[in-house]
C-alpha cells in the first residue's frame, strides 16, 4: 500500500470511479406546462421560453415515448443510490396512511430532488450546482453534490438558524446569506450564467418551481404509495410552498395511469396562508400574496405557480389553509405521542380534519398523508 493513499480517519470516497448516470432513451422533450410547447432537453432556468417572453412564466417537465414502462419514466437509469426511497407508509386510521419522507438521508423529500439533479449536473460535465434554499433543499442539494465529487454554492436568508449554517458548513457547502430575497435570487442568477454551474432553484419573477428533472425525483412517491396501499388511493395531502412536491406526485401517478389505468387521486395541497387557494377563486397565479408563514418556514413563499395550480386542477384536488397557530397544535400533540415531523409536515393532518369536516373527504375514501421532514430541521 502506498504510504500516501491513507490517512488516520479516512473514509471510503463514494465518488470515487463513479460512473455518470445514463440518460432515459424514452426521454423525448421538455413539455410546458402551460402552453404545452415541447422543448429539446436542456437546461432552461427561466421555465418555458415561449412563456417566460410573454411575462407569463411557467416550468417545464418531462415528455416520455407512450409506449414507455414505468422504470424509463425517469430521465436518468442508474443513479447511485443514496438512500432516496423507498420510504415507509404507516398505517395511520382506517383508511389513512402516512409516507414518512422524513427517514431520507438529510431528513427530507428533498433528496429525492437532489439525487436527481446531481445525476444530472455529472452527466452533463457540470463542476458544481447552485440552489436557492435555507433549509431542506439546501441540505439535499450540499449532501448529493459532496457525494457526486460537485461544489455547491447554497444562498440563504441571513436568519437560517445557527444550527443548519454549522450543517452547511459541514457538508463544504460555499454558504452566502442574504437579508433581501431578491439579493439571494440574484446571485443564484447569476451563477446561472456560469457555464460550469448548474442552477437547481427558483431564478425568475414570477417563479417557475425547481429543476424540473429534479422533479422527476418525486415521481417515485406516487409509484411506491401504488405498491403499498392495497386497492386504490382516493385522496393525497401535500405540504405545498411553490409545488414541486406536489406536480411530481402528479406526475407519478399521471404515468401510472398511462402504463396501467390506475385512476389518478386527487391531490390537496396545503399552504399556511391564501395563495393557491386565492389562484382557485379567481387571482392570477403571477400576483404576490403576503401573508404570515409563522414557524412554517418549509412552505413559506408570497407566490404559488402555474404547476401548483396545475396539480390541483388535473387531479380534481384542492388547496387548504392551515395557519401555523393551527399547526403548532397538531405538532405539540404529535410530539407528545412521539411523532417527528417538522411543523410544516405537520399541516397535512390539520388539512385532513378540515377535509371531512368540509366533506371533501367521505368515509371509506383513501387517503395518505404526506409528511415531508424530520423535526430536526425545527432546530
Ligand atoms: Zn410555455
Amino acid at each position: 500500500m502506498s504510504p500516501t493513499t491513507e490517512r488516520p480517519g479516512a473514509v471510503p470516497d463514494e465518488s470515487a470511479g463513479r460512473d455518470a448516470a445514463e440518460r432515459s432513451w424514452a426521454l423525448l422533450g421538455l413539455e410546458c406546462v402551460q402552453c404545452g410547447a415541447l422543448h429539446p432537453v436542456t437546461d432552461l432556468p427561466r421555465g418555458c421560453p415561449a412563456c417566460d417572453s410573454a411575462g407569463r412564466n411557467s416550468n417545464v417537465f418531462c415528455r416520455y415515448a407512450e409506449t414507455a414502462p414505468l422504470a424509463e419514466r425517469l430521465p436518468y437509469r442508474g443513479i447511485p443510490d443514496s438512500g432516496q426511497g423507498p420510504t415507509p407508509l404507516l398505517p395511520w386510521e382506517p383508511n389513512v396512511y402516512v409516507k414518512n419522507e422524513a427517514v431520507h438521508r438529510t431528513g427530507s423529500h428533498k433528496d429525492r430532488f437532489a439525487a436527481l439533479v446531481t445525476a444530472h449536473a455529472q452527466a452533463a460535465g457540470y463542476q458544481a450546482v447552485a440552489v436557492g434554499s435555507s433549509g431542506n433543499a439546501g441540505l439535499a442539494v450540499a449532501a448529493h453534490a459532496a457525494t457526486a465529487g460537485l461544489r455547491c454554492t447554497v444562498a440563504a436568508f441571513s436568519w437560517l438558524p445557527e444550527a443548519t449554517r454549522r450543517l452547511f458548513t459541514d457538508l463544504g457547502a460555499d454558504l452566502r446569506t442574504f437579508d433581501d430575497d431578491r439579493d439571494r435570487i440574484r446571485v443564484v442568477r447569476d451563477l446561472a450564467d456560469d457555464p460550469e454551474t448548474l442552477t437547481v432553484s427558483n431564478i425568475t419573477d414570477p417563479v417557475v418551481g425547481s429543476h424540473p428533472l429534479g422533479i422527476e425525483g418525486y415521481k417515485p412517491i406516487a409509484w411506491e404509495i401504488a405498491e403499498q396501499v392495497p386497492g386504490d388511493v382516493d385522496h393525497v395531502v401535500v405540504p405545498s410552498s411553490r409545488g414541486d412536491l406536489a406536480w411530481g406526485i402528479y406526475l407519478g401517478f399521471r404515468d401510472l395511469h398511462q402504463v396501467s389505468g390506475r385512476p389518478v387521486p386527487r391531490l390537496h395541497l396545503v399552504e399556511p396562508f391564501p395563495r393557491l387557494s386565492a389562484v382557485l377563486g379567481g387571482a392570477a397565479v403571477t400576483d404576490r400574496f403576503p401573508g404570515d408563514h409563522g414557524r412554517l418556514y418549509s412552505i413559506a413563499g408570497d407566490s404559488t405557480t402555474v404547476q401548483a395550480h396545475r396539480a390541483v386542477a388535473l387531479s380534481g384536488g384542492t388547496a387548504i389553509v392551515v395557519p401555523d397557530a393551527t399547526a403548532d397544535a397538531y405538532y405539540r400533540s404529535l410530539c407528545r405521542r412521539g411523532h417527528v415531523w417538522e411543523r410544516s409536515s405537520t399541516t397535512v393532518f390539520a388539512a385532513l380534519t378540515s377535509l371531512r369536516e368540509n366533506g371533501t373527504i367521505r368515509d371509506g375514501s383513501v387517503t395518505v398523508l404526506v409528511a415531508t421532514s424530520h423535526f430536526f430541521k425545527g432546530l
